[in-house]
């Protein structure tokens, strides 16, 4: 019998964990990770690029002709994201990023073009993806939709510390101010907003350990 093709999405706000343990239950259970923050934070860094900053109010969808964005799935789990050649991986990955990327995430056409690559990755294989609004309209079909939450203190110290295990130096309570402004932005948004699902199961992360968690999302997926 051919294998069912299965769609998991892990929804959730900036530092929630979904990440880090959608990655890791991918790997646990032979299914494609697929990181679509990474996506508006490849068309973020490309904008940046090309204009110096992300200037407010324009429509960027012209800009996103001939664009080629990629990802690469890695049996570790990892995906890297590509813009044309280039390995953005890393440098999208940055504080100017996060500051800019609401201006790019907020225009009807850029959710148009990210929508219609992630629905064509999915297309042949069983897959995880996290985002914001993956349960509620990439996929509102999902097998399983997963809500991951945490409270701003807690999603702030992880992003810090991810910050300091890379070996950039920050500052704890801007990261907090930045999550905060981040959670405004994802959630009043007029297309695409970060809401849950009415069928997401819905897992507060705050105060459990990441191996919870991962633990947790492998289990419900098993029996899909
Ligand atoms: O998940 P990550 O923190 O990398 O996402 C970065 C940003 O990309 C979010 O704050 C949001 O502006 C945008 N995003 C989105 N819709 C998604 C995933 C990310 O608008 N599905």
């Amino acid at each position: 019998m051919e294998k069912k093709r299965i769609i998991v999405a892990v929804d959730g706000p900036a530092g929630s964990g979904k990440s880090s343990v959608s990655r890791e239950a991918a790997v646990a259970l032979n299914l494609k990770y697929i990181d679509s923050g990474a996506i508006y934070r490849a068309i973020t860094w490309f904008l940046i690029k090309e204009y110096g900053t992300v200037p407010q109010g324009k429509g960027f969808s012209g800009d996103l002709a001939g664009l080629r964005i990629s990802q690469v799935f890695k049996k570790d789990g990892f995906c890297n994201t590509y813009v044309g050649d280039t390995d953005v991986s890393l440098e999208i990955r940055n504080e100017t990023i996060a500051k800019n990327i609401g201006k790019v995430s907020d225009d009807p056409g850029v959710r148009e073009y990210v929508n219609g690559l992630l629905r064509s990755w999915a297309r042949d294989n069983s897959i995880i993806m996290d985002g914001r609004d993956i349960g509620t309209v990439v996929f509102p079909d999902a097998d399983l939709k997963v809500y991951l939450d945490a409270s701003v203190d807690v999603r702030a110290e992880r992003r810090y510390n991810e910050y300091l295990e890379s070996g950039k130096n920050v500052d704890l309570n801007s990261i907090k101010k930045q999550i905060i402004q981040r959670d405004i932005e994802d959630t009043s948004r007029p297309f695409g907003a970060l809401k849950t699902a009415e069928d997401a199961v819905v897992i507060d992360t705050s105060l459990l350990s990441k191996e919870d968690v991962i633990r947790t999302l492998v289990d419900l997926i098993a029996p899909l």
